[in-house]
C-alpha cells in the first residue's frame, strides 16, 4: 500500500471508468456480460469486512484502554454525524425547491404497489445493538452488534492487562493481516469498477434517464455542493487539512462507492484510504468508519430531501414549514436506519413520505432511476464518514499531518 501506488490507482480507476462508459454506450444491454468482473470484485471486498472491522476495532479499543476517552470519541463522532446529516437534508430541500424537478412532469407511476416500511420502535432498535450471540452477529455480518462486541472485547482485553497480552497480540497481528489482504484486493479495483459500471451505463440509456433528468441533476448537484461546502469547511476548520488533499486521499473509496453503491462494501477501502492517505490513526478510523458506514448517510439524507419535494411537486401538494421540518427530522433518522447496501435508501424513503402524508406511489417514479441516484449518494455517504474520521482524529491529536497522497 505505498503512496505512489495509491496515486496510480486513482488514475487506473478513472481510466477504467471512462472505458466502462464507452463500452456501456456501444454495447448497450450486452455490456451485462462483463458483470461477473464487477461481482468478483464486490465479493472480494465484502469478504474482508467482518474480520477487518473486528480485528481493527478490538485493537483500537484495547490500545486505548480508557473507557472515558472512548466515550468522548463516540460523543464527538455521533454529534458530527447528526449535524452533517441534517445539513444534507436541508441542502436537498433547498435544491429541490430551486430546481422544481417534479413540477409539470407528464409521467405515470408504473407500479403503484409500494408499501410503507415497517420501522421497528426506537427501543427495539437500540436493544438490538446488543448481540445475544456475538458469533451469530459475526456470521450474519450485523454491523452494529459486531461493533458493540468488538468494543467490549477491547475494553475487556485492556482491563485484563498482562493476562490478556496474547489475545491482544492476536488481534493486532490479525488486523495487520487483514490490512495486507485489503491491499491485494484493491489492486483489482480498476477491473471491478469496469465490471460494475459498464452494465449500468448499458442498461440505462438516455430514454430512461431523460424524463427524470432534473431529479438526477438535483441529487448530483446537491451531493457535489454538500461535499464541496460541508466537508471542505470541516476538514479545513477543524483539522487544518487542505480540502484538495482530503478529496484526493479519499478519491479511490469515493469511486468504489460510486461503482458499488454500497458504503458497507466500500468500508475496507475507506479504512485503507483514511489511514494511509489522510494520516488518521488506526484507533480513530477503526471506530469512526465502521460506525459511519452503518449509520452516517449524508448522501442518502440529501436524496430523501430532494425526492420528498419532488413527489410533493409532482402531485401538486404544498408543504408547510412544519412539514419541511418533519422531513429534516425523519430523513435524518431514516438515513441512520438505512443499511449501507444498494437501494436501501429508496426503501427508507417510505418513512419520510409517510411522515408528511405524501403518496407512496411517488416512489415508483423514482425507482426507475434509483440505481443512478444511489451512485451519487453512496459516494457522499463514504466521503462524509472519512471527513468525520479526519475531524475526530485531529481533535484527539491523532492526525498525522505530514502524510501526503
Ligand atoms: N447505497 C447506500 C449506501 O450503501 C444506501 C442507500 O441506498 O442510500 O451507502
Amino acid at each position: 500500500m505505498k503512496k505512489a501506488w495509491s496515486g496510480n490507482l486513482i488514475t487506473q480507476i478513472m481510466v477504467a471508468f471512462a472505458i466502462a462508459i464507452i463500452v456501456g454506450i456501444i454495447a448497450g444491454t450486452s455490456a451485462e456480460t462483463v458483470k461477473p468482473l464487477g461481482d468478483l470484485f464486490l465479493r472480494l471486498i465484502k469478504f474482508i469486512i467482518v474480520p477487518l472491522v473486528l480485528a481493527s476495532l478490538v485493537t483500537g479499543v484495547s490500545s486505548t484502554g480508557d473507557v472515558r476517552k472512548l466515550g468522548r470519541m463516540g460523543g464527538k463522532t455521533i454529534a458530527y454525524y447528526l449535524v452533517t446529516t441534517a445539513l444534507a437534508v436541508i441542502l436537498g430541500l433547498i435544491i429541490a425547491s430551486l430546481m422544481s424537478p417534479g413540477a409539470g412532469l407528464e409521467l405515470k407511476p408504473e407500479e403503484a404497489k409500494v408499501e410503507a416500511k415497517e420501522t421497528p420502535g426506537i427501543i427495539d432498535t437500540l436493544l438490538a445493538i446488543i448481540p445475544t450471540n456475538p458469533f451469530a452477529a459475526l456470521v450474519q455480518g450485523d454491523m452494529l452488534p459486531i461493533i458493540f462486541f468488538a468494543i467490549f472485547l477491547g475494553i475487556g482485553i485492556s482491563l485484563a492487562g498482562e493476562k490478556a497480552r496474547t489475545v491482544q497480540l492476536f488481534f493486532e497481528q490479525f488486523a495487520e493481516v487483514m490490512y495486507k489482504i485489503t491491499g491485494i484486493v484493491m489492486r483489482f479495483a480498476p477491473i471491478g469498477v469496469f465490471g460494475l459500471v459498464a452494465p449500468i451505463v448499458g442498461k440505462y440509456g438516455l430514454s430512461v434517464l431523460l424524463p427524470l433528468s432534473k431529479v438526477i441533476l438535483g441529487v448530483a448537484i446537491g451531493c457535489l455542493l454538500h461535499a464541496a461546502i460541508v466537508y471542505s469547511l470541516s476538514v479545513k476548520l477543524f483539522a487544518g487539512m487542505k480540502p484538495l488533499q482530503f478529496f484526493k486521499g479519499i478519491a479511490p473509496a469515493g469511486m468504489i462507492a460510486f461503482s458499488t453503491s454500497s458504503s458497507s462494501g466500500t468500508l475496507p477501502i475507506t479504512i485503507q484510504n483514511v489511514e494511509s492517505n489522510l494520516g488518521v490513526s488506526k484507533r480513530v478510523s477503526s471506530f469512526v468508519l465502521p460506525l459511519g458506514a452503518t449509520i452516517n448517510m449524508d448522501g442518502t439524507a440529501l436524496y430523501q430531501g430532494v425526492c420528498a419535494l419532488f413527489v410533493a411537486q409532482f402531485y401538486g401538494i404544498d408543504l408547510s414549514f412544519a412539514q419541511l421540518l418533519t422531513i429534516v427530522l425523519t430523513a435524518t433518522l431514516a438515513s441512520i436506519g438505512t443499511a449501507g447496501v444498494p437501494g436501501a435508501g429508496l426503501i427508507m424513503l417510505t418513512m419520510v413520505l409517510t411522515s408528511v402524508g405524501l403518496p407512496l406511489e411517488g416512489m415508483a417514479l423514482i425507482a426507475g432511476v434509483d440505481r443512478i441516484l444511489d451512485m451519487f449518494r453512496t459516494s457522499v455517504n463514504v466521503i462524509g464518514d472519512a471527513s468525520a474520521a479526519v475531524v475526530v482524529a485531529s481533535s484527539e491529536g491523532e492526525l498525522e499531518q505530514s502524510v501526503h497522497v
